[in-house]
């Protein structure tokens, strides 16, 4: 369980981007931040990873506050990015094994990855439906396909929790959707607690279990996306 507790973040130069809130997130749920540009998803979400200092208020997961048990934390957080932060010019696999860092301190890229690393990140992208591509450049695959390679960099280190950060947004609807889709039924096979930032209504109604909706750094909206009703 995941839970945050008064939580605000007011940036250097004075942005209220988080008022304080109040939230906790239930093991498998699979949860969307659902709001417009600006509206402050990223901000709670990089929160919940422990990239944004919160100025007042505290987030705990299994009841151990995420500033002081960073590592621990990190290391069974998976975090999708929109812009998928692949490294071009290396393999699918290498970007993949690059999940594994959450382990380990910088230095490990400097050492040759395990057998057993290896085969995490192959199970990974065949999860994603990857496999053929595992050793081609990232830079030769498609939006949709490199975004999927962010789905299994995040999975590579088997968290409890995954934290998307509009990782559709870049993709055009159909794709979007699959790529979506996909992400839905891994986080439901494994058991784990999902919470996504989209700014699509209807992808947040066809996937979310629950729905938060964010504006002006407020939480506007909490509950299940029949409750919505038909507002658009
Ligand atoms: P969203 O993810 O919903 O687009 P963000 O969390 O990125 O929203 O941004 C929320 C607000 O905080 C916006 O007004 C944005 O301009 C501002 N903001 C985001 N990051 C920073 C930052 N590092 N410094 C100052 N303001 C920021
Ligand atoms: P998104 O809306 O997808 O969250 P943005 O383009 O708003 O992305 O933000 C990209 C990066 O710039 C983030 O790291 C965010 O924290 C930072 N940022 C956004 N708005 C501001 C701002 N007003 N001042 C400083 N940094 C910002």
């Amino acid at each position: 369980m995941i839970v945050v507790d008064g939580a605000r973040v007011i940036y250097p130069n004075g942005t209220e981007a988080l008022q304080p809130c109040a939230l906790r997130f239930a093991p498998g749920a699979f949860t969307v931040l659902l709001g417009a540009s600006g509206a402050g998803k990223s901000t709670l979400l990089r929160s919940l990873n422990g990239l944004v200092r919160l100025s007042e208020g505290r987030i705990t997961a299994e009841g151990r506050d995420i500033t002081t048990a960073l590592r621990w934390h990190r290391a069974r957080t998976g975090m999708i990015f929109q812009q998928h932060q692949l490294i071009g010019r290396r393999t699918v696999l290498a970007n993949v094994l690059m999940g594994r860092l959450g382990h380990h301190s910088a230095l490990r890229t400097l050492l040759p990855w395990s057998l057993a690393e290896k085969r995490l990140a192959l199970t990974a992208i065949e999860r994603v439906g990857l496999l053929d591509y595992a050793l081609r450049r990232a830079d030769q695959l498609s939006g949709g396909q490199q975004q999927r390679v962010g789905i299994a960099r995040a999975l590579v280190q088997q968290p409890s929790t995954i934290l998307a950060d509009e990782p559709v947004a870049s993709l055009d609807p159909a794709t979007a959707e699959r790529v979506l889709a996909q992400l839905h039924a891994i986080c439901r096979q494994d058991g784990l607690t999902a919470i996504v930032s989209l700014h699509q209504l209807d992808l947040a109604r066809r996937f979310a279990d629950r729905i938060i909706g964010i504006a002006g750094g407020a939480v506007v909206f909490d509950g299940p996306p029949h409750a919505l009703g038909g507002a658009e």
